[in-house]
């Protein structure tokens, strides 16, 4: 359902991604892994828009190619169009949930659906009270984040990225700011909207939720993926040398 070609993005002098591709068919979950600064936040970025790389195409859904580099000198308003028709697409879930500390959950879910989308309100809250019920929130609606756990604010982020029916969902480091103790009910959230068929792609530092989670693994270094394949690959059998050293250290 989307592929990325080539994708380059630099930051002043730092080159951050150096020519990532990448494909992400339908119902599947991508997780990319990898060391600290090695594009794996900017990847997602790029996917959804929030970030134009300098170069390289992204096609959703055998679409019009998205052509960052452009044989004639990009537009900054056509770049702008098309970042936002990425947008439109996909939903993103932060490592920190960046909830509206004044509004109640249920506001916080309904922003999005009721306010940008313009959908009817009474449909998008009976779907957001039935979304918030599927996480165990429902009685949560009219609190706000302040008084909810790290965990239950983390899955209103989930809900509220579910609640824009999104066609791809993004998770960047869902648990890394997270009390330990609280990390395993966010991920059995987003296991089971694998189990779903969601089509996600995921920024984990977490190994055996990836290996567990994972029907295609990304493993970054540098900018550029050193190696992908099956997560019994990656995590059994890594061939490149980079990877090895990366899983050993970590887990
Ligand atoms: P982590 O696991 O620590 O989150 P990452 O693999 O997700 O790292 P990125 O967040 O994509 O890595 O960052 C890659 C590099 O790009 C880092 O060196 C980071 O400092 C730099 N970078 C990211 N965004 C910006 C920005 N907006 N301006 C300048 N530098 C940036």
């Amino acid at each position: 359902m989307l592929s990325a070609r080539g994708l380059r993005k630099s930051f002043g002098d730092t080159e951050v991604l150096r020519g990532i591709d990448l494909t992400l068919h339908r119902g599947e979950v991508l997780v990319l892994i990898g060391p600290s600064g090695s594009g794996k936040t900017t990847v997602l970025r790029a996917l959804n828009g929030l970030e134009t790389p300098d170069a390289g195409t992204i096609t959703v859904d055998g679409g019009p190619e998205l052509d960052f580099a452009p044989a004639e000198r990009p537009r900054p308003r056509a770049q702008k169009q098309q970042r936002l028709a990425l947008r439109d697409r996909s939903a993103m879930v932060f490592q920190h949930h960046n909830l509206f500390p004044h509004l109640t959950v249920l506001q916080n879910v309904i922003e999005g659906p009721w306010r940008v989308q313009r959908q009817p309100r009474a449909e998008v809250v009976a779907e957001a009270l039935a979304l918030l019920d599927r996480v165990g929130l429902a009685d949560k609606a009219d609190a706000r984040p302040h008084q909810l756990s790290g965990g239950q604010q983390q899955r209103v982020g989930i809900v509220r990225a579910l609640a824009l029916k999104p066609d791809l969902l993004l998770f960047d480091e869902p648990t890394s700011a997270l009390d330990p103790e609280l990390v395993g009910e966010v991920l059995l959230v987003i296991k089971e909207l694998a189990d779903e068929g969601w089509t996600m792609a995921v920024v984990t530092h977490e190994l055996s939720f990836a290996r567990e989670v994972a029907d295609h693994v990304l493993f970054l270094d540098g900018g550029v993926v050193v190696e992908e394949g099956p997560p019994a690959e990656i995590f059994r059998a890594p061939r490149h040398e980079r990877t090895q050293r990366f899983l050993t250290r970590i887990l």
